[in-house]
């Protein structure tokens, strides 16, 4: 009885209008597919709620209800403010990704999401290798051990180009041969280096997402994970505007004052119900800064706190968006060739 009803059911479904909430712009981009890299991407998939939801869900309300754009945007703005995150974890998003191994690495130190990942050893591994362009071939920064620095030679990056087209094509060989003989995948993928592409569906709520975001579109987060988390931003930007606008202004671009910091600034500036003013001939210098018990690190980064901020914005480039099918079928031309 059951398998006779299924089909009427499906079709039933397929014609219904949904009754949730939609965002044309969301819905604009939903399903498309945004590279990333030479050979990455991300695509929403999904996603549940938007900035309304957040404020429903603070309020506990009954119903869709119409508010006007304003409240809603004043009471998100008030939570972000003042941190009270669960509204916002009711909003959901799940994305298709496709990053090399090393950049999965870092994402995946982020705990809070759900991840299904393709497997090695069901699947044959695509031989793409992620190629840094010239502008990414940096030397090794001599402030920061995790960063770059300009002035990489024209030769040497002529050079590596050659070491890894060397490397990818003796590793995506052996992989294709341990294949031809029948050895198990995951043991033929053993050698396969952190520049081959893997991909995840990644489903993840809107407070955890714009936690990700604010460490990895950060300059100190790795130039190639930042470049999937400047997507990502663009498209949490479409599916819930406030929050996002709320989240650049009170997250990413503020920066917590710390005690002896706001003593410092105290000794600068006085406020009253008129407004702040600067106090007459004010000044602390750095040796000053350090009997209150600054680091020199500390005062490098008061000193940038104290600069105005950039206004960073994330867009999407919707000349560049894919199908689910181009997709695949670039993923599909790069398995070894015996195996199509
Ligand atoms: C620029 C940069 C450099 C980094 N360098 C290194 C490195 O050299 N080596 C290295 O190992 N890692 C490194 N990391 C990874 C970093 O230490 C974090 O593991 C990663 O950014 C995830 O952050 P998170 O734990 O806040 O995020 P999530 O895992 O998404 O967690 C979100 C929040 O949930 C809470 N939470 C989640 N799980 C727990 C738990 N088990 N217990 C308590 N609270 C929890 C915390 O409040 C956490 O901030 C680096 C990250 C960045 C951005």
């Amino acid at each position: 009885m059951r398998a006779e009803l299924a089909p009427v059911t499906l079709a039933r479904f397929a014609s219904m209008e949904t009754k949730r909430p939609t965002i044309p712009a969301a819905e604009e981009i939903l399903g498309g597919y945004f590279p990333v890299l030479d050979h990455g991407f991300v695509s929403l998939v999904d996603y549940m709620g938007s900035d309304e939801d957040v404020e429903r869900a603070a309020r506990v309300s009954y119903g869709f209800g119409t508010r006007k754009v304003s409240q809603t945007r004043g009471l998100v703005r008030y939570l972000r403010r003042h941190r009270h995150t669960t509204p916002s974890e009711m909003v959901e998003f799940k994305f298709h990704c496709a990053m090399p191994m090393f950049v999965a690495r870092q994402w995946i130190r982020h705990r809070t999401a759900s991840v299904n990942e393709l497997s090695a050893r069901y699947s044959l591994m695509p031989l793409l290798f992620y190629m840094p362009h010239r502008e990414q071939f940096s030397l090794q920064s001599r402030s920061n051990k995790q960063g770059r620095e300009e002035g990489a030679p024209e030769d040497v990056y002529r050079r590596a180009v050659e070491r890894w087209e060397a490397l990818r094509k003796d590793a995506g060989d052996t992989y294709g041969w341990l294949l031809e003989e029948d050895v198990a995948r995951e043991i033929a993928r053993i050698d396969l280096p952190v520049s081959t592409y893997t991909q995840w569906y990644w489903k993840i709520d809107l407070h955890n997402l714009l936690h990700f975001l604010s460490l990895r579109v950060d300059p100190r987060a790795q130039w190639e994970i930042q470049q999937f988390a400047g997507v990502i931003a663009a498209m949490v930007k479409r599916v819930a505007p406030l929050s996002y606008e709320a989240w650049i202004d009170y997250d990413l671009v503020a920066e917590p004052v710390t005690r002896v910091e706001r003593e410092v600034l105290s000794r600068l500036v006085r406020g009253s119900d008129d407004g702040l003013g600067v106090r007459d001939g004010a000044g602390v210098s750095t040796e000053e800064m350090k009997e209150m018990g600054l680091s020199p690190r500390e005062i490098r980064e008061l000193v940038e706190k104290v600069s105005a901020p950039d206004h960073p914005d994330f867009e999407l480039d919707l000349s560049t968006m894919r199908s689910a099918d181009q997709m695949a079928e670039a993923m599909y031309e790069a398995v070894p060739s015996s195996f199509e």
